[in-house]
C-alpha cells in the first residue's frame, strides 16, 4: 500500500514567554486511501497542532523544525502557498470541533458551501454550483435545504452548523479529511448521526481520513488503525483491533483501562498523575513518572524510547513492550 499521507518526523515548536513549547516532537505517521485513523491522547498531547500542521496552518510563534508531510508524492512542508491553497479544501478538508472557526458568521450557508465549490471548480456555472449545495446539504442530513440556503450560520442549531461545516468540507470530494474532535461539543445523538456522516463519505467517495477524538469507543467504531499520542509523540500505532486487544504501550494500557466498559458499568480508573511539562520535557520516557512498569528503572529515566516493531505493522515507543503491566 502506497500511504495517501506520510508524516515523518514532525516537530512543531511555540515560542513563548516562558521558554519554548515542544508541541510536537518527532510524530511520524501515515495513513492509506479511504483508510481511517484514529488519534487519541490525553488533552495537550499535540493532536491539534499535528493536524494543523499537516494543512500547513501553524503560525507564530508556532513553527515547524523539523520533519515532512508528504501527500501523495508531495511534501505539503515546502509547497508554495499557493500550490498549498489548492490542495487545501480540494484534496483535504478539515472538520473543526466548533464550525463557527470554518463558517463565515454573516454569510448565508448556502452562499458558502457554493462559494468553496466555486473557488476550485471556477467553470462550474450558478445552477450546477446551486443544484451541488441543495443535493449536499440534503446529503449531510440538513432537512429542507431549499429553505435553509439562504440562512445565516446562526440560524442554525449546533448540530445543523456541523453537518453545514461537514457538507462545506465534502463539497469538493477530498481524498482526506481531517477531523478534529468533531463531535465532541453535540450530545450524544447527534454525535452518533455526524459520526455515521464520515463513514458514509469514506464509503461512497473513498475519502480517507484522520479522526481525532479522545473516545476510545468512536475509534473502535470507525478507525482502520489507530495512533495513541503523548506529550508530542505517538507512543502506539497499528491496526486498531490489534492494539485495543493487545495493547504494548503502558499509556495505551492505561488509556484502555480507565475507560468505562460498555457491557459492566465499571468505574472510570484514570492514569495516576499527569503529562509533562512541555516546557521541560523529560530527558528519557515521558510516561515514565506515570508508568506501573517503569518503577524508577534506569532506561525509562534516561533514554527516550523510540518507537520499534512489536507485531507486523504495530509500533510501540516502550523500552520493555514485552512486559505485561
Ligand atoms: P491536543 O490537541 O492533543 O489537546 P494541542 O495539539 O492543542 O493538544 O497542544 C499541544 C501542546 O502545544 C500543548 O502543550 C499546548 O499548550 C501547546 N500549544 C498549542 N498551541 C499553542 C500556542 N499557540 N502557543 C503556545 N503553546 C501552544
Ligand atoms: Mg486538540
Amino acid at each position: 500500500m502506497t500511504p495517501l499521507l506520510t508524516v515523518d518526523d514532525l516537530a512543531v515548536e511555540f515560542a513563548t514567554r516562558d521558554g519554548v513549547v515542544r508541541a510536537v516532537d518527532g510524530v511520524s505517521l501515515q495513513v492509506g486511501p479511504g483508510e481511517i485513523l484514529g488519534v487519541v491522547g490525553e488533552s495537550g498531547s499535540g493532536k491539534s497542532v499535528t493536524a494543523m500542521s499537516v494543512l500547513g496552518l501553524i503560525r507564530p510563534p508556532g513553527r515547524v523544525v523539523r520533519g515532512s508531510v508528504r501527500f501523495d508524492g508531495e511534501d505539503l512542508l515546502t509547497l508554495p502557498a499557493r500550490r498549498l491553497r489548492r490542495i487545501r479544501g480540494r484534496r483535504i478538508a478539515m472538520i473543526f470541533q466548533d464550525p463557527m472557526t470554518a463558517l463565515n458568521p454573516v454569510v448565508p450557508v448556502g452562499a458558502q458551501i457554493a462559494e468553496a465549490i466555486r473557488l476550485h471548480q471556477p467553470r462550474l456555472g450558478r445552477a450546477a454550483v446551486r443544484a451541488r449545495v441543495l443535493e449536499l446539504l440534503a446529503s449531510v442530513g440538513v432537512a429542507d435545504p431549499a429553505a435553509r440556503y439562504g440562512r445565516h450560520p446562526h440560524e442554525y442549531s449546533g448540530g445543523m452548523r456541523q453537518r453545514a461545516m461537514i457538507a462545506m468540507a465534502l463539497a469538493n470530494e477530498p481524498d482526506l479529511l481531517i477531523a478534529d474532535e468533531p463531535t465532541t461539543a453535540l450530545d450524544v445523538t447527534v454525535q452518533s448521526q455526524v459520526l455515521a456522516l464520515l463513514d458514509t463519505a469514506r464509503r461512497e467517495a473513498g475519502a480517507a481520513a484522520v479522526l481525532i477524538t479522545h473516545d476510545l469507543g468512536v475509534i473502535a467504531e470507525l478507525a482502520d488503525r489507530v495512533a495513541v499520542m503523548y506529550a508530542g509523540r505517538v507512543v502506539e500505532h497499528g491496526d486498531v483491533h490489534q492494539v485495543f486487544a493487545t495493547p504494548r504501550h503502558p499509556y495505551t494500557r492505561g488509556l484502555l483501562s480507565s475507560r468505562p466498559r460498555l457491557e459492566a458499568a465499571g468505574d472510570l480508573v484514570p492514569i495516576p498523575g499527569s503529562p509533562p511539562d512541555l516546557l521541560a520535557p523529560p530527558p528519557g520516557c515521558a510516561f515514565e513518572p506515570r508508568c506501573a512498569l517503569a518503577a524508577g528503572r534506569a532506561a525509562c529515566r534516561a533514554d527516550r524510547p523510540e518507537p520499534v516493531v512489536v507485531a507486523a505493522g504495530h509500533l510501540s515507543a516502550c523500552h520493555f513492550p514485552e512486559e505485561p503491566v
